[in-house]
């Protein structure tokens, strides 16, 4: 298939950046699907990909996701995202991430990056050497840091509103509380779920995981098999995507899913059966997008208190989502995607009467930062 015709069933990108150093061994794709609400912002993916087509339409699906993101996260963003096409633990340099840096450069703040899959704080680092269109970097310039707790936080927003909109509160005390995959935003949503005074049950392929938050919380531990299928109150996925499938749709003992895991649908049906099932699902894009609004605040100027409280917007972000699809008698995955669309309508219309957009007080803010 043509580039043209992969770029055309994949949605209407503003702009796609196609960046290449041979010296360095970079080739890499920039795609910026939507600055209607600001700058498009995402993270950059390094990645074998088995082709060049593969990688582009890897970039097109992955940044027309961070524009549904920041929308219904109520963020003055767009969306946007980047893939390197390399190994990562054998083609990473400093000459290539510096060569990358110059082209997120020449887009002048259009398209902010961030880490992403295959990429690190020290790749960032390389980067923001070139452009200050760079979030994720180092704490000692001004970066925000590991961003998990943050988007732990958001997902508990997220298990506070769907545990208001099914059990009439948003108190955790004594609710069954399940936790698929107890990394790096699981095992801190585990310790935000004790203070809550929840329930918590978990599993983790990774013992050593398991065992961490068994002495430190005193958790349930179920196997792998059966984390899915426990008698619960509300599944919080925080390991894979595609939970909700043909083989577990069944499984569920659940009254509620709201989780940290990327998509959790394998397919957009799955949220059809569930609503069916009487299972409340709080859209993963929406319950996990406390990480994207820690680096948002980045961008303003970092400051830890800030972007936590930011996080607790996720709860009427939510419940946002669940109105909808109240109001159109539609799933909430679907709603999700309108929450984000109503915004990106109204908000963007406005945007373009009165253009004196906030890509400016971000250049301002950034300039300030940098001297
Ligand atoms: P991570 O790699 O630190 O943790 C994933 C955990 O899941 C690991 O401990 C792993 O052993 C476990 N796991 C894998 N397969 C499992 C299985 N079958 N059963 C039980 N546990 C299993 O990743 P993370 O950063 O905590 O991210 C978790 C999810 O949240 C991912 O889907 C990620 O894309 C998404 N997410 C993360 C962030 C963030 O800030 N880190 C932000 C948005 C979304």
């Amino acid at each position: 298939m043509g580039t043209f015709e992969v770029i055309a069933q994949h949605g209407n990108h503003e702009e796609i950046l196609f960046c290449q150093d041979e010296k360095v061994g970079l080739k890499a794709i920039i795609a910026i699907h939507n600055t209607a609400l600001g700058p498009a912002l995402g993270g950059t993916r390094m990645w074998n990909y088995k082709t060049e087509e593969d990688a582009l339409i890897d970039v097109l699906r992955l940044s027309k996701g961070m524009t549904y993101k920041a929308a219904a996260a109520g963020l003055n963003l767009g969306g946007g995202k980047a893939v390197i096409i390399g190994d990562p633990k054998t083609q990473k340099s400093e000459g290539l991430f510096r060569a990358f840096g110059h082209f997120v450069n020449s887009l002048n703040g259009k398209y902010i990056t961030a880490e992403d899959v295959g990429t690190s704080v020290d790749d960032m680092e390389y980067i923001y050497m070139e452009t200050p269109w760079v979030t994720g970097i180092p704490k000692d310039f001004g970066g925000s840091g590991d961003p998990s707790p943050y988007t732990a936080h958001g997902v508990l927003m997220g298990v506070k509103a769907a545990a208001h909109e099914k059990f009439g509160t948003d108190s955790l005390k004594g609710m069954r509380i399940a936790v698929q995959g107890l990394g790096n935003v699981g095992s801190h949503l585990v310790k935000y779920l004790h203070e809550e005074g929840a329930k918590v049950i978990v599993s983790d392929i990774d013992q050593a995981r398991v065992k961490y938050c068994h002495d430190q919380f005193g958790v349930e531990v179920v196997s792998p098999d059966a984390i899915l299928s426990v008698e619960c109150d509300i599944q919080s996925p925080c390991a894979l995507g595609a939970i909700v499938n043909d083989q577990t749709i069944g499984k569920f003992k659940c009254k509620a899913i709201a989780g940290g895991a990327n998509n959790q649908l394998a397919e957009a049906k799955h949220g059809d059966q569930l609503r069916e099932l009487g299972i409340l699902y709080a859209p993963d894009y929406v319950v996990n997008a406390g990480g994207l609004m820690n680096v948002f605040v980045e961008l303003e100027g970092y400051s830890p208190e800030r972007a936590f409280e930011k996080t607790r917007k996720v709860y009427d972000n939510v419940k946002r989502v669940f109105q909808i699809a109240k109001r159109d008698n539609i799933a909430t995955n679907i709603a999700a995607d309108k929450s984000a669309e109503e915004r990106l309508e109204t908000i963007g219309r406005l945007k373009q009467r009165h253009p004196g957009n906030s890509n400016r007080a971000f250049t301002t803010l950034r300039e300030v930062n940098n001297r």
